[in-house]
Parts: structure tokens; C-alpha cells; sequence
């Protein structure tokens, strides 16, 4: 088949494909090829991927081993139903429960993406404990789907409410200090107090003993990577243990060496009873997802039907792509050197906040970070206030890209999430970029 060129595909996309979160028909951009931590469009223009694409490409595009894989295991058997049991299913799940802790976590419910990862962990929430209530966060995103929707917090829910609304579905407003008028590191302790102290309340007005499951993004990724205060994470685990309530974590951003460890919620005191996983699994080159069960709920399905399935749970192709990206993690190492390369990110953020009248609060964790743009930083008036439509943050990340910075920010944000695999000197030749724009951003947009 002949190739086409950059915009025909562009014009076919714009014809005849339904982009996500837009309005239909607008101009798209044509990326050709993908190589280690670059992209490049029709023109040749190459982009680097400072956001991970959506916080997936981990590894990097194209690594080797992965594609070997890919390709290894399309010659021998592309697909098998779940009835069966295939080698790539049955190594990746050992993998995942090895990784998490053989001695809490027993299966993995294999699925094909982060929504219905979410889904299927809050259907086993019911069953297990036979009660309705699924309590989340406001500031939260954990997919579209109709389920995964509603249980998100922030506005991409509002849509799927008037489309498909699902009850049972409770939230709670967790901590952002920032934008609480709080300082990291002196507010912690009575930010927690407060925030625990609402929640537990918000329970008791709700019935806990209707509360399946509190679902919680490890680390809130697309709202901003908002690291929550000191002792957060332990006080919801703790009120959950004290009324029956299962903890689900949402790993999907921030699982897979994101945060410098394999999984988030290993930066703290907590085991979730579940947690969720899609992305850096196979970096998105395969879809494949997941939500990893603790023996306590895997020993309830020894007994009781699992009434969950998908035509491509523990899809053979996407279950070899992640047997090779987790062999990649573990054999490379890949959690000390996004420890180190936070070393280099974090200091340079931080010195953006000094430096910059535009960047209110920077939040680092490995190669996990956002900076909160801000119109003034006197009054922390934020660049573009919650669910405001504005120009102003497109136009940010417009100029990034024109430099080549490739990367997404919602609300007031920009995040800054490189793929895992990026070296030092990779990092000191993109990071001026950024440092430019904010330049232009204090000239142009603040106060
Ligand atoms: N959960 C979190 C934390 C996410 O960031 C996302 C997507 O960005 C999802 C769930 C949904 O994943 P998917 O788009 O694969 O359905």
C-alpha cells in the first residue's frame, strides 16, 4: 500500500475519526515515527516527549525489547480467549503480584486499560463487601467510561452524568495545598487532621457500612501531580480499616517506576487492597491494564463467582509486551535512575519557582511533576482558575511546542512527566526550554 503523506492522514483523521475531548473536524497534528524519547511530524520537526504522551510511553517509544516481543509472540499465537491459560498471562500476573508483595497481593484480573481496570475493581468492591457506595475524590480522573467517569472527581465528569449517570458514586474533597492557601512541609500535619477529620464525618453521614471501596489515585496525576500532605494516605487507610472499607489505588499514571518505586503507594505506609494499572505496563504499545487483588479479596472469589470478563482480558500480545517492559524495570533498574534523574528535575523546578513571577508551587516526585502557574503569586490567583475556559494555558503549551517540548497541562498546571529512560543530558538540554517560556509567561501573562 502506497504511504500517504502528512496531510492526507491529517485530513482523513479530521474526516472521519472522533477525536477525543474535542469538537469534531478541527485541525490535527501528523506524527510519523517514535524513537526513545522523541516523536517526529511529516515536516521532520522532532518533539520530545516530556509528558510521557498521556504518562504512558514509560520506556520510551520503540525499545527494543518490548517490539521483540511484540514480535516474538505475534508469530506463535496472537491471541487466546481468557478460558485458557497462556505463558506471557500467566508469567506477567506472577510478575505483578511478585512486585507488589507476594505476601498481601495474590491475582491479577487482567483488562485492557485504565477506565475498566477501575471499573471491574469497584464491581469486585461490591461483591466482596455487599454494600453500593463508592467513595472518590474530587480531584481525581480515573477514565470515561460510564463508571470510571462518575467516579471521577473533576469536570470531564459532568458530561458522562447527563449521558449515563451511575449511582452510588460519593465524593470527597482531598487536600491540594497549594491551592488551599497551605504550605508544604509547615501545614502538613493539620491539613491531614482537617482533611481526615471531613472525610471521616462525610462516612458517618453516608453510613460507612454502605461504603464498599474509597477509590484514590495514588498520586493525583492529571489534575497536577498533587503529592497529598504528610500522613494523608495512612489516615484514609486507617479510616477504612475502621469501618470495613476496602482502599482501591489508581496506579494507572503513577504505577510503574513513575514516582521512582514500582508502584505509587509504596511511597507510603499503606497496602491498598487494590490497585489499578494500565500505560506503563507496556508503555502503550499493546493496551493492557489491570487491578491487582489482595489474597483477603482473592480468597472471597475462591468461593464465589468473579462476575467480571472481557473478550481480551490477559490478551496474549499485550501480556508478552508487559512481561518484557517489567523485565525491563526490574533488570535495568529503573526506579534508581528516575531517583536520580529527579535529582536534576527537582532542584530545576524548584528554582523555577524562585526565579518565575508565573510558577506558584512546583511538585516533584521521580520523573513525576507539575508546576502550578499562577497570574499572581502574591494573592496565588491561578493562571486559569478550576473548570474556566480559557486561551491562556493552550497558548503555554503552544510555545512549547513550538520549541519542541512536548507535554499537557490541565487547569492551571504543566506537567513535566518525561518517559522513565531519559538521561541527564537529555533532561539539561530541555529543561532551558521550559525555563524560556516561563520567561515569556511572567513578560506577557502575569500581573
Ligand atoms: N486512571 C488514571 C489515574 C488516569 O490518569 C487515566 C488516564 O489518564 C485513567 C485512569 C484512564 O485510563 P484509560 O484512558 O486507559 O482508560
Amino acid at each position: 500500500m502506497e504511504e500517504l503523506t502528512g496531510e492526507e492522514v491529517a485530513s482523513l483523521h479530521s474526516e472521519y475519526v472522533m477525536q477525543s475531548w474535542h469538537k469534531q473536524g478541527g485541525p490535527v497534528k501528523p506524527i510519523k515515527k517514535a524513537d526513545g524519547i522523541y516523536f517526529w511530524d511529516y515536516d521532520g520537526k522532532r518533539y520530545t516527549d516530556m509528558s510521557s504522551l498521556l504518562v504512558c510511553s514509560n520506556l520510551g517509544h520503540e525499545l527494543p525489547e518490548i517490539v521483540d516481543a511484540i514480535k516474538e509472540q505475534a508469530d506463535k499465537m496472537c491471541f487466546m480467549a481468557p478460558a485458557y491459560a497462556s505463558e506471557p498471562k500467566s508469567r506477567l500476573a506472577k510478575m505483578l503480584v511478585d512486585v507488589a508483595d507476594p505476601d498481601f497481593y495474590q491475582r491479577v484480573f487482567f483488562t485492557n486499560g485504565g477506565a475498566d481496570s477501575n471499573e471491574n475493581a469497584i464491581k469486585m468492591a461490591r461483591m466482596v463487601t455487599g454494600r453500593p457506595k463508592i467513595f472518590s475524590c474530587y480531584r481525581s480522573y480515573h477514565g470515561s467510561t460510564i463508571g470510571a467517569s462518575n467516579a471521577s472527581g473533576d469536570w470531564r465528569r459532568f458530561a458522562t452524568e447527563l449521558g449515563g449517570s451511575a449511582p452510588g458514586f460519593v465524593h470527597f474533597m482531598n487536600p491540594n495545598m497549594y491551592e488551599d492557601g497551605y504550605t508544604r512541609g509547615v501545614d502538613d500535619a493539620a491539613v491531614t487532621a482537617d482533611y481526615l477529620h471531613r472525610l471521616d464525618e462525610q462516612l458517618q453521614y453516608e453510613g460507612p457500612d454502605t461504603v464498599a471501596a474509597i477509590l484514590m489515585e495514588s498520586i493525583v496525576g492529571a489534575n497536577g501531580v498533587i503529592l497529598p500532605p504528610e500522613g494523608y494516605m495512612e489516615g484514609v487507610r486507617a479510616l477504612c480499616d475502621k469501618y470495613g472499607i476496602l482502599m482501591i489505588c489508581d496506579e494507572v499514571m503513577a504505577g510503574f517506576g513513575r514516582t521512582g518505586k514500582m508502584f505509587a503507594w509504596q511511597n507510603f505506609n499503606i497496602k491498598p487492597d487494590m490497585f489499578t494499572f494500565a500505560k506503563g505496563v507496556t508503555c502503550g504499545y499493546v493496551p493492557l491494564g489491570g487491578v491487582v487483588v489482595s489474597k483477603r479479596i482473592s480468597d472471597y472469589f475462591t468461593d464465589h463467582v468473579l462476575q467480571c470478563g472481557l473478550t481480551y482480558s490477559g490478551h496474549t500480545l499485550a501480556c508478552a509486551a508487559g512481561v518484557a517492559a517489567v523485565n525491563y524495570y526490574l533488570e535495568h533498574d529503573v526506579c534508581a535512575h528516575v531517583k536520580e534523574m529527579e535529582g536534576i528535575l527537582k532542584p530545576f523546578l524548584e528554582s523555577m519557582v524562585e526565579k518565575h513571577k508565573c510558577v506558584g508551587e512546583a511538585r516533584c516526585i521521580g520523573l513525576f511533576s507539575a508546576l502550578t502557574i499562577v497570574k499572581n503569586k502574591e494573592t496565588r490567583e491561578l493562571m486559569a482558575p478550576y473548570h474556566t475556559p480559557n486561551s491562556v494555558m493552550p497558548q503555554i503549551m503552544a510555545k512549547l511546542m513550538d520549541l519542541g517540548f512536548s507535554t499537557f497541562g490541565r487547569e492551571t498546571n504543566i506537567n513535566i512527566c518525561p518517559p522513565l529512560i531519559i538521561t541527564a543530558e537529555q533532561l539539561e538540554e530541555e529543561l532551558p526550554k521550559l525555563d524560556e517560556v516561563l520567561t515569556w509567561v511572567d513578560k506577557n501573562l502575569c500581573d
